[in-house]
């Protein structure tokens, strides 16, 4: 492991996040993947190592590659996801962080090709309103990065379907956290499906919270919104 301290801070970033995503129970042994954009080098981007539990992954385990997908720093070979990473990175500088989850009710609502409707207000705060499901392709190619893109416009995440969690955010806080909400709401919508139809707020209101609570964080280019906890 080598490299100048902004290398080594996204690296101890990863580490510590990837820690969190198997408390919250987010992912499965070594399943799903993270990313950091490199601080004071926007051509870099950190990323977590393929087939690695994450509770005992280490900071020199995971590897520093280019938006063009080579990798420049670290013994392991990157997530077989790496496509999922590079090439929102390399679309949208205005992306810091991606995380990419197979969480269990989220994964439900990927498997019915169905999206999660704007029916929570931490849903609008962490993601920029309901989310959408994008046509499925096989994980580890391009394909997946192009039908996420549009599924990804003027939003914090999106479903892969058949697959996961795809969240973005312009630090790797605020991709956590849309990540984390995603989960939550996917769980509650599938609950209340029990009694649909689900209602859901009206659009000025989404319009408002979106404006109010989700945007500046894309504005500012930091820090995680707020949505009451
Ligand atoms: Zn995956």
């Amino acid at each position: 492991m080598t490299g100048p301290a902004s290398w080594l801070a996204a690296r101890e970033q990863l580490v510590l996040f990837g820690r969190r995503l198997l408390a919250e129970r987010l992912v499965y042994f070594t399943a799903g993947n993270l990313s950091v954009r490199i601080a004071d080098d926007p051509e870099l981007v950190a990323v977590t190592p393929a087939s690695t539990p994450y509770d005992t992954m280490r900071p020199d385990d995971i590897v520093i590659v280019r938006t063009d997908g080579r990798v420049v720093d670290g013994a392991r070979r990157p997530t077989s996801e790496l496509p999922l990473h590079t090439l929102v990175y390399a679309r949208r500088d205005d992306v810091g962080g991606v995380v990419h989850t197979h969480s269990p009710a989220a994964m439900a609502v990927a498997a019915m090709g169905i999206g999660i409707p704007p029916i929570l207000h931490g849903l609008i705060s962490a993601c920029g309103g309901g989310i959408v499901t994008a046509p499925y392709a096989r994980g580890g190619t391009a394909e997946v990065a192009d039908f996420t893109t549009a599924a990804l416009r003027d939003r914090s995440a999106c479903l892969l379907r058949n697959h996961g969690v795809l969240a973005i955010g312009p630090g790797l806080e605020h991709a956590y956290n849309a990540a984390s909400v995603v989960e939550g709401a996917a769980d509650a919508y599938l609950r209340a499906l029990a009694f649909r139809p689900v209602p859901q707020i009206a659009p000025d209101e989404v319009e408002r919270i979106r404006r109010e609570q989700w945007a500046p964080a894309w504005s500012r280019r930091a820090g995680a919104p707020t949505h009451g906890g």
